[in-house]
């Protein structure tokens, strides 16, 4: 491992990723070793240490060690695919797309948004009010980001943020998932080994290492994970006085309209809600779906996912990945069984296959609010189905959810699904597709409610890594009028400049005058 990274040694305490297991066939992987406290704060304190000398690069010769980062990620790709392969699952295409294939598109995306918002900003000011005087803003590094990741996409789910923030001067302190520590530690390594020294790090653990991160002296702290975790990253940011990023679930619905083209909207949310077994926040895991085409939907959306390919099979050849760990496997179990129980319908899937934790497609129809696959993430390869009586059943329905990242409309009338779109209360609305913005740099990525209100990407999310620092300059040499000592004449001029901002003209006539006994004041100051 490099010299750059932390949490090489230390212990290993009772966590559900500890006996973890390859998802494909169940095969034991290497205990996480976990960072202890010390350590943790010596990884926080070397970032600190290196990023006075980072931040003194220019822009442009940090978007160069970026560059150069991204080319050897994508040079040693087969490297990450294998790893998150094992690690979490993954299937080749998915692995290939979803986490190798983008560093480079993210740095030259991020390259823009930087050098377009974070030069230095003159302020024009008024030369009447401030006469002699101006002004300029500059957007600072915050110092040390401690960026605590999940594990659904180790790889790419960092590039939003360690990307950012490494090219706008910071230093970057990673605590990837216990789930999957090896893939992030990955690209953690690879950005060490052409970075100076210590500009970036990991520390491997749970909570606790989380937690200590937070309390080690960091700047500021992007996390992405689920809800009950983010509340308390939130709280403990705000206990230690630095801004957070948070961005925890989400629960996404494709309204499918009637007048939809089903083939094409029946291939889109296949796919949205396949993608890496569902397990994405902007996964579509509800589909409400107008009655008047539901059964035909449902039929054709039956018959795709059917001949899915979802179990173990030669490389190249699966459609749908396992499952990512136990926990995640467990979830998906019992939020199908509580659908089932309470009376949804199986239409297709709803069991494991083979050895490993995969899952078998599922389609469950006519779902209702009380079940977990409506009320709660179930990141899996599953879709809740609801029938609904037109657009405004389902924008209500859909406005109800604890989570508000993402949602679809699916319909041949675009201009009709833009006004509908602005009824639904959560931060990406996508119209005959899902969620791809996700992956673009330039559009905010965000939320509502449990979702919360981080913003990932876009100019929207640079305030997590810049401060602004406003630096003004008096090039006049005489006597401002308000300073002191004060006299009667002052508190006059007040009283006549509020009476002509707001036009009682009746007093504010004296204004002139009392502007020219000020300037008198100061002529006679400067005379004795
Ligand atoms: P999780 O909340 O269990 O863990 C996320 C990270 O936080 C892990 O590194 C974990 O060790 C750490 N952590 C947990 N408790 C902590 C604490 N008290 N203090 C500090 N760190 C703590 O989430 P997960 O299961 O790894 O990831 C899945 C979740 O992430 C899903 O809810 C998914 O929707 C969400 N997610 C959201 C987005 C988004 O953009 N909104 C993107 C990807 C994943």
């Amino acid at each position: 491992m490099d010299r750059n990274l932390a949490g090489s040694a230390g212990t290993s305490p009772p966590d559900p990723a500890v006996g973890r297991v390859c998802p494909l066939d169940l095969s034991p992987l290497a205990p996480v070793v976990f960072a202890t406290p010390a350590e943790v704060a010596d990884a926080a304190r070397r970032a600190r240490r290196a990023q006075r000398a980072f931040s003194e690069l220019t822009t442009r010769e940090r978007i160069a060690l970026l560059r150069k980062a991204a080319r050897a990620m994508l040079a040693r790709r087969h490297e990450i695919m294998e790893i998150v392969r094992v690690e979490t699952g993954k299937v080749d295409i998915e692995a290939l797309f979803n986490e190798a294939l983008g560093p480079l598109d993210a740095v030259h995306a991020w390259t823009k948004i930087v050098t377009r918002h974070t030069a230095r900003e003159t302020v024009r000011l008024n030369p009447v009010s401030f006469p002699g005087k101006s002004a300029f803003v500059d957007m600072l590094p915050r110092g040390v980001v401690g960026v605590i990741a999940p594990w659904n996409f180790p790889v790419a789910g960092l590039y939003r943020a360690v990307i950012p923030a490494l090219m706008t001067g910071n230093a970057v302190v990673v605590k990837p998932s216990p789930h999957a520590p090896a893939s992030t530690a990955w690209f953690v390594e690879v950005l060490a080994s052409v970075l100076p020294a210590d500009v970036v790090g990991v520390v491997q653990g749970g909570a606790d290492v989380g937690e200590a991160l937070i309390g080690s002296g960091i700047d500021a702290c992007v996390f992405t994970g689920s809800p009950a975790a983010g509340r308390k990253v939130r709280m403990q940011c705000a206990e230690r006085g630095i801004p957070s990023s948070i961005e925890m679930g989400g629960k996404d619905p494709a309204i499918v309209l009637a007048d939809c083209d089903l083939r094409r909207t029946v291939a889109g949310i296949t796919s949205w809600a396949l993608n890496n077994a569902g397990q994405a926040c902007g996964a579509i895991e509800i589909a409400y779906v107008d009655r008047a085409i539901a059964d035909a939907f449902v039929e054709r959306l039956a018959s795709v996912w059917k001949s899915l390919r979802a179990g173990p099979g030669p490389r190249g050849e699966v459609d749908v990945a396992p499952l990512a760990n136990r926990r995640q496997f467990e979830i998906v179990t019992q939020h199908v069984e509580d659908a089932r129980a309470r009376g949804a319908g199986l239409v297709c899937g709803g069991r494991p296959t083979g050895t490993g934790l995969w899952y078998e497609p599922t389609l469950l129809d006519h779902c209702t609010e009380e079940m977990h696959v409506i009320r709660d993430e179930t990141f899996g390869p599953v879709l809740a189905i609801v029938r609904v009586d037109g657009v405004s059943d389902a924008v209500a329905l859909a406005n109800q959810s604890r989570y508000g990242l993402g949602a679809s409309l699916w319909t041949r009338d675009v201009d009709r699904a833009q006004r509908i779109a602005e009824r639904l209360l959560c931060g990406v609305v996508t119209i005959n597709n899902h969620a791809l913005s996700g992956a673009i740099p330039d559009l905010p990525w965000t939320g509502t409610r449990e979702t919360g209100f981080g913003v990932a990407n876009s100019r929207h999310a640079l305030a997590t890594f810049v401060r602004p620092k406003t630096t003004v300059v008096d090039r006049s040499s005489g006597f401002e009028l308000y300073w002191l000592p004060y006299d009667r004449g002052l508190f006059d001029l007040g009283e006549a400049l509020s009476d002509a901002q707001i036009m009682a003209l009746d007093r504010a006539w004296k204004l002139p005058l009392l502007l020219a006994q000020r300037v008198r004041r100061v002529k006679r100051f400067f005379a004795a």
